[in-house]
């Protein structure tokens, strides 16, 4: 019996304007089995729609290939269906004109589309809804549309894109539940899910096995089998301790990117993570009032932010010495209890050290403006530095916010009309 789905090094670049191919996804082995329900998990822009693209045959791969049943796949993959995160339903369309659209060519008359589609409308939960416009449901109930459009063809794998992300969480939940019973009591015919998400606990409830994708360019960086029975308990120490195992391969490399050659999360010469002294400051204090050590991921389902949106403020804090992560647990430093308990002035001071310490540049900017005799130097001077470390995007980026932060330790003052940079305390004002 040839495998569902076989991926072998499979690659993907795109030319970017102006630039040479960037290389998107390589060296992706993949082989997916009758009766598996395959998570990929990654960060965004990682490259897991591109992936699915491929695997679709909507778009092909750049080299490597792509087999459905044990036959190369050049052009559109018979096999699969996607549902995608936007929904993308027509609105001048009803929803069972929507539904009908994933037979379109299949050689079936009207009336058996029709039926069809309609029976498919009631495994989905949209009984009664048939005639009704996408405008005038709620986002689960479109989605559940969008996963009608891709069950109706029956097709042998189920591609779905973030098809949950971007529901609000208790709907998402239902869609989540409605799917797998739908999966797992075999309502219906379909041989495979492949489920991407960058939504840990999703992974972990769904999936029979994760694929986790690094990024720059993606590959997998680790596969794992999630063996735990159905119905799964969130709250189980078998589901937290995959939660957490799959949390650490995704921020492991992001927290500590001095020890790992290539960071996960970002490139090597990436810079430093894109967090205001501001937001850090917030970050270091929610920590502290979580007791110092903290589930991470968590945390970040407390306050429902994506966990993504934490991986920034979690490689700032650790770069800075303020954090470190341990098994998907982040905990304070002692320095950084001393700076959440601190008051403004005693941590502006702090911030201070652990910048000059921590972060070499800035350390090599004081000391630039301190060798001038009159404390000051325009910014040019270090535009030009910069784009050359980091090309002229970034280099405005990364210089920004080096400021930021320099300007929040009282290392420096900036005269944003001169457009240039002093030594604090010397800051002339004519
Ligand atoms: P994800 O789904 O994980 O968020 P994508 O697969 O959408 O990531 O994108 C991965 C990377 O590939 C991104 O950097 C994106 O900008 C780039 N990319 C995707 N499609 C194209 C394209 N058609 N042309 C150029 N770059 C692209
Ligand atoms: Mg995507």
């Amino acid at each position: 019996m040839p495998n569902l789905l076989e991926l072998k090094s499979v690659r993907r670049t795109f030319a970017i304007k102006g630039s040479s191919d960037t290389v998107i996804l390589d060296n992706i082995n993949l082989t997916v089995k009758e009766g598996e329900f395959l998570a990929i998990l990654g960060p965004s822009g990682s490259g897991k729609s591109t992936l699915l693209r491929i695997i679709a045959g909507l778009i092909p791969a750049s080299s490597g290939s792509v087999s459905y049943l044990g036959n190369e796949i050049f052009g559109i993959n018979p096999g699969v269906a996607i549902v995608f995160q936007s929904f993308a339903l027509f609105p001048w369309l009803t929803v069972l004109e929507n539904v009908m659209l994933g037979l379109e060519k299949k050689p079936l008359t009207e009336k058996e589309k029709k039926e069809r589609s309609m029976q498919v409308l009631d495994i989905v939960g949209l009984d009664g809804f048939e005639n009704a416009y996408p405008k005038e449901l709620s986002g689960g109930m479109r989605q559940r549309v969008g996963i009608g459009r891709a069950l109706v063809s029956e097709p042998d794998i189920l591609l779905m894109d973030e098809a949950f992300s971007a529901l609000d969480v208790l709907t998402a939940e239902n869609l989540r539940r409605d799917l797998l019973e739908l999966w797992l009591d075999k309502k219906i015919p379909t041989k495979s899910i492949i489920l991407v998400t960058h939504g840990i606990e999703e992974a972990v409830y769904m999936a029979d096995r994760a694929v986790i994708l690094s990024t720059h360019p993606a590959t997998i960086v680790k596969e794992l089998t999630i063996d735990i029975p159905r119905w799964r308990d969130k709250k189980s120490p078998a589901f937290l301790s995959y939660v957490d195992q799959i949390y650490s391969f995704m921020t492991k490399r992001a927290a500590t990117p001095s020890v790992q050659p290539q960071p996960l999360l970002s490139k090597k010469d990436n810079g430093l993570p894109q967090v205001s002294a501001g937001a850090l400051t917030g970050f270091l204090e929610l920590l502290e009032d979580q007791n110092q050590r903290t589930d991470l991921y968590k945390l970040a389902d407390k306050f429902m932010m994506d966990i993504e949106d934490f991986f920034p403020l979690v490689e700032a804090s650790s770069l800075l010495g303020f954090s470190r992560v341990i098994e998907g647990d982040i905990e304070l430093t002692p320095r950084g209890i001393e700076f959440a308990q601190a008051p403004l002035l005693e941590r502006k001071k702090i911030f201070s050290e652990q910048i000059m310490k921590n972060v070499p540049i800035v350390e090599k900017m004081v000391r630039i403006l301190q060798s001038k005799s009159n404390k000051q130097i325009n910014i040019e001077f270090f535009e030009e530095m910069f784009t050359r470390q980091y090309g002229e995007k970034m280099a405005q980026k990364q210089l920004n916010l080096l400021i930021g932060w320099e300007r929040y330790a009282e290392l420096v003052e900036y005269d944003d009309v001169k457009e240039v940079l002093y030594l604090e305390g010397t800051m002339q004002s004519d």
